[in-house]
């Protein structure tokens, strides 16, 4: 990756090289570095791509902490997809070690002690909470309604008629998903998006993986090194520590860059009422705070995560040795996820868009303004305002970029 000088643009004296370039991309998150090296490798492109943090992989940023435990620096980042293009895609600028995802919720038993089970609640889950005998039959009665290894939302579950079922979809959702989803989201699950709890469906299975995707795995050597080798390109360069808002004016139906009127594509993958000064209102999001904990043992948990599904303040916590397999005796890293509104405040980073009928409702005014624009382009989670996963977004950069080359 060629990385230009650090200095403000403005105190640099090559301005005209900015016009030898043919596509600006801005962030070099995941929909930002799969379409730069798309543009440059396959489109023959000469791309600048702007980044506004100190680093690229964008929130699957990853590296040491200071005891030298590899560690994810903006939350858990657990690559799962069915999508062949994109693992394959990725698959060029990293090994692949195979890593299947398990979690369990951890939250009282009723008897002073504390009892974990997996998520999503499972055949297994319900032998634990109900007794072996007991939660066979409920899992039978459940297969008989719904049918083996189906998987059955939350929501849906709760609109069942049968009392014994009505009854059991209450304890999931008193056990599982009411307390975790208010710190999560700050409202009930009945009144946030219902795509978002039918990520964590109820499942009619032993299967004790949180997810069922054909390919599950994790860059061998991480998602930096991912990123860095997929950024490694002499059509790309790449700048960091850079706010391209600072450089980029949009009137009238023209993008300009550092004044100048730029006539190449414009990917943009920031929050789209930044891009345009907020001039309808803020949207929505959930910001987090990560607290880290180094402890002086092995391991500190069974799991790479662990839900606290009913008390502490905090969602999970988070291992990341477990998900690293990092060998390393005698010390771990932990890190426990507070979720908060976003404010905007320095420093604070949009991580979940709010979604419901009148946030989309903003962004689409948000969207309507950017379609003023011929070769602006808003691709990515935030640009989006949408809950994609890392695969969701490479395959739209993967998509977005066919049509451009
Ligand atoms: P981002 O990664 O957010 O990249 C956007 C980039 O644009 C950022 O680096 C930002 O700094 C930069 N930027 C914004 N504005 C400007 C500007 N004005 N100038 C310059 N740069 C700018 N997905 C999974 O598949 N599996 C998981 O396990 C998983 N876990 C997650 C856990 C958490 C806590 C969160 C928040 C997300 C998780 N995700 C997971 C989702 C994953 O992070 C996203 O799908 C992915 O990062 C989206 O990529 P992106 O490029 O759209 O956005
Ligand atoms: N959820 C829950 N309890 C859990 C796990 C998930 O209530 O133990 C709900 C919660 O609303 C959460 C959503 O399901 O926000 C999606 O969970 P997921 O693990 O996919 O969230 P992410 O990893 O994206 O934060």
């Amino acid at each position: 990756m060629s990385r230009a000088p650090q200095a403000p643009y403005s105190e640099r004296n090559d301005v005209s090289v900015l016009t030898n370039y043919d596509a600006l991309i801005v962030g070099a998150g995941y929909a930002g570095a799969v379409s730069a090296r798309r543009l440059a490798e396959d489109g023959g492109k000469k791309v600048l791509l702007l980044e506004r943090r100190d680093h690229v992989a964008g929130n699957a940023y990853d590296g040491w902490d200071q005891n030298g435990i590899w560690i994810h620096f903006y939350g858990p980042h657990i690559f799962h997809t069915n999508d062949k293009r994109v693992y394959d895609y990725l698959g060029r600028f990293t090994q692949w070690r195979p890593y299947e995802h398990t979690v369990v919720a951890d939250l009282p038993d009723g008897r002073g002690g504390r009892m974990n089970f997996p998520v999503p609640f499972n055949l297994s889950s319900l032998e634990i909470a109900f007794g072996p005998e007991a939660g066979k039959a409920l899992g039978d009665k459940l297969i008989a309604a719904y049918g083996a290894e189906k998987k059955v939302t939350i929501l849906e579950l709760r609109q069942n008629p049968d009392p014994e079922i009505a009854a059991l979809a209450d304890y999931v959702y008193e056990h599982v998903f009411v307390h975790y989803t208010m710190k999560q989201w700050g409202q009930r699950p009945e009144d946030i998006d219902p795509n978002t709890t039918a990520r964590v469906p109820v499942f009619l299975s032993r299967d004790p993986r949180y997810f069922q995707d054909t390919y599950q795995a994790m860059p061998a050597e991480g998602y930096a090194p991912m990123f860095e080798k997929m950024l490694d390109h002499p059509g790309i360069t790449v700048e960091v520590g850079v706010d391209a808002l600072k450089r980029l004016e949009l009137t009238d139906g023209v993008v300009k860059l550092d004044g100048e009127p730029f006539g190449g594509a414009v990917i943009y993958t920031g929050q789209a009422d930044e891009l345009f000064g907020f001039r309808f209102g803020p949207l929505p999001y959930r910001a987090l705070d990560f607290r880290y904990e180094v402890l002086p043992q092995d391991y500190f948990q069974s799991h790479g995560t662990v839900n606290y599904t009913v008390d502490e303040d905090f969602t999970r916590i988070t291992e990341f040795k477990r998900l690293s397999a990092q060998v390393k005796p005698g010390v771990t890293t932990i890190m426990k996820e507070y979720s908060k509104a976003y404010t905007g405040a320095e420093g604070e980073i949009p991580y979940y868009a709010v979604i419901n009928p009148e946030n989309n409702a903003l962004y689409a005014k948000y969207k309507a303004e950017a379609d003023k624009y011929p070769n602006l382009h808003l691709l990515g989670r935030l640009a989006e305002y949408k809950y994609y996963n890392m695969d969701a977004i490479a395959a739209r950069a993967l998509a977005l970029t066919d049509r451009m080359i």
